[in-house]
């Protein structure tokens, strides 16, 4: 392809609003522009990409006995409705005004809709249908450029099976195929199930990425690859241990003190001796919830502990409930449900709170102070905690999911009725799976983990074209002739080339394309060079240069590019 006639709007600036690397490259690049919040076009250089991401997915799913479907994006509402998923989808379902339609934000109904017409035995399962078609979600707050978007690519797989022993091969058979898909895009990703994953193994399994654009936060242990959502992650972390000797409870003043941190400098103490308060209310009563040190809350498990919605209880409520503010809450003296963390189990000569402000109380036994105490786990790991399957260090980061895989089981056979008939004559709806990739979120994360100041940095398999050609003073009739042959002569190969022909453009100018657009290698070619019969090659990624004969640049080229 060549730039002179080509549209590729690179651009020097970083553009307004973009805040994430690859959603800036991308844009800068001249590979996506938006059209309206979370609608991107892709752009000839970043649909290149598009493409190749796309066919190594073809290629694993077929490989793994997929067929190939195109269903219609525009689907008629009552279908959706059978699920009642119009309901569950609420505002992220595009709805088409003049006709009952929505706009398909996944497709399992509509899968589900043809295999109940035409599944009808067990002799024709099991199936493995999947497409890589354009999806509608009317996302709350698309950002990150493609990574969110209001529309985007997904490659979704449905699996049709007889027995439960047949979804767990299909499963398998994704599980593998997802993993040759990412490790082909060379994506550096980890594995989160829906448990807690102490045990590992379950019906759904995310294949996520570490990502500053991600809205998960997951625990993350690199050495034996345990993953959990901070929701349900747990860790090793130790209690407090119970000191031999009880102290007598004894009333501090404290003025002005509200922070663990600020009664730890006051007491000159450690944070482990305290035990941190909060106040929530569920089901209409005021429960206290005890944290060791500076632990936080995790809202979720509490609410799993509870057993239903939680909320923090008001500054005013607070007053009423326990007679103070939020920094000076206590065990002591309060009347309600007190549930304290499993770091504090049993704890004794502890700080906390007197419920009277300005004021704390120390010597805290709570098996002796705190009747009825509960003990549950409902913190927040933290980085550098020890693994609970391991125990090395854990990470803690923020992560974006860039496929998933899940048993769906008989939901939506049940509620639309695709029943197959058993060997006995037995009437069952079909067992299905579903699994789903998002593209621009794999060429997006790619992006993220391939880059540095300069611009992106491609590897031969997801790169828009393998070499960058760049003729340095195009009005030399000696350097068009070398880059026309060179060009003419890789292309010829079947090597990409992305020939930078344009005539008014600068050296510089030029360069810096080429690194922010980031193929693996550039041949430069210029004049004065030519004139000893070479040309100069750089390889993107290690920045390393060297002049090649022309007669083995296509030899040359080739190696490289193995
Ligand atoms: P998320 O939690 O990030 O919203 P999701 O759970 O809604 O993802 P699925 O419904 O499982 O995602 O969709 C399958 C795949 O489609 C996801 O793994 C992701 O790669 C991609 N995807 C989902 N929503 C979007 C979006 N708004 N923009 C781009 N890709 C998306
Ligand atoms: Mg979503």
């Amino acid at each position: 392809m060549r730039l002179s006639k080509s549209f590729v709007p690179t651009l020097k600036e970083v553009p307004n609003d973009a805040v994430v690397k690859s959603h800036i490259l991308m844009l800068r690049a001249g590979m996506v522009r938006m059209l309206s919040a979370g609608i991107y076009s892709f752009l000839p250089v970043g649909y290149r990409v598009i493409r190749k991401i796309t066919e190594i997915i073809r290629e694993e799913m077929n490989a793994i006995g997929g067929q190939e479907f195109h269903l219609p994006a525009l689907n008629p509402r009552e279908i959706w409705e059978e699920t009642n998923r119009v309901e569950s989808f609420g505002d992220i379902l595009f709805h088409v005004k003049n006709r009952d339609y929505v706009l398909a934000p996944t497709h399992e109904e509509i899968m589900t809709y043809h295999a109940r017409n035409v599944l009808k035995s067990y002799k024709e399962l099991p199936q493995i249908w999947y497409q890589i078609q354009t999806k509608f979600r009317n996302e709350a707050r698309p950002r990150s450029g493609v990574i969110r978007g209001r529309q985007f690519l997904m490659k979704d797989a449905y699996t049709f099976d007889a027995t439960w022993e047949g979804l767990d091969i299909a499963y398998g058979y994704h599980d593998k195929a997802y993993r040759k898909i990412f490790d082909r895009c060379d994506l550096k990703y980890f594995v989160v199930g829906a448990s807690s994953g102490a045990m590992g193994g379950t019906g759904s399994e995310e294949f996520m990425v570490k990502s500053d654009a991600g809205e998960d936060t997951v625990a993350y242990c690199e050495h034996c690859g345990y993953a959990a959502n901070v929701e349900i992650a747990v860790s090793k972390v130790q209690g407090k241990k119970r000191e031999s000797k009880s102290e007598d409870l004894k009333e501090i003043s404290t003025p002005n003190v509200k922070s663990i941190d600020e009664l730890c400098a006051f007491l000159k103490i450690d944070e482990t001796q305290c035990a941190k308060s909060r106040v929530y209310i569920y089901d209409g009563k005021a429960v206290l919830i005890l944290m060791l040190g500076n632990d936080e809350v995790n809202e979720t498990k509490l609410e799993k502990v509870l057993g239903g919605t939680i909320r923090p209880a008001h500054p005013d409520e607070l007053k009423e409930i326990t007679g103070a503010d939020a920094g000076s809450i206590g065990p002591i003296g309060f009347t309600g449900r007190i549930i304290a963390d499993l770091r504090l189990k049993e704890s004794n000569n502890l700080y906390s709170g007197a419920n009277k402000n300005d004021f704390h109380i120390g010597g805290i036994d709570l098996s002796r102070d705190v009747k009825n105490i509960e003990y549950e786990d409902f913190r927040i790991v933290k980085s550098n905690e020890n693994c609970i399957r391991c125990g090395s260090n854990l990470e803690v980061f923020t992560s974006i999911e860039l496929g998933h895989i899940f048993k769906l089981g008989t939901k939506y056979s049940d509620s639309m009725k695709a029943m197959f008939l058993d060997e006995n004559g037995k009437e069952n709806p079909i067992i299905m799976g579903s699994y789903g990739i998002g593209v621009e979120r794999v060429m997006a994360c790619y992006i993220e983990q391939h880059n540095d100041e300069r611009g992106m940095v491609w590897d031969k398999t997801l790169a828009p074209f393998h070499i960058h050609l760049i003729g340095l003073n195009m009005r030399k009739q000696e350097v068009i002739d070398a880059t026309e042959k060179i060009y003419n002569e890789l292309t010829k190969t079947g090597i990409e080339v992305l020939f930078d022909d344009r005539v008014d453009a600068q050296a510089g100018f030029k360069f810096n394309d080429a690194d922010l657009l980031g193929m693996p290698v550039q041949v430069i070619v210029g004049d004065k060079k030519l004139k000893d019969g070479k040309v100069e090659v750089k390889i993107r990624k290690s920045g390393e240069r060297f002049d090649v004969a022309l007669n083995d640049l296509i030899g040359k080229v080739k190696e490289l590019l193995v």
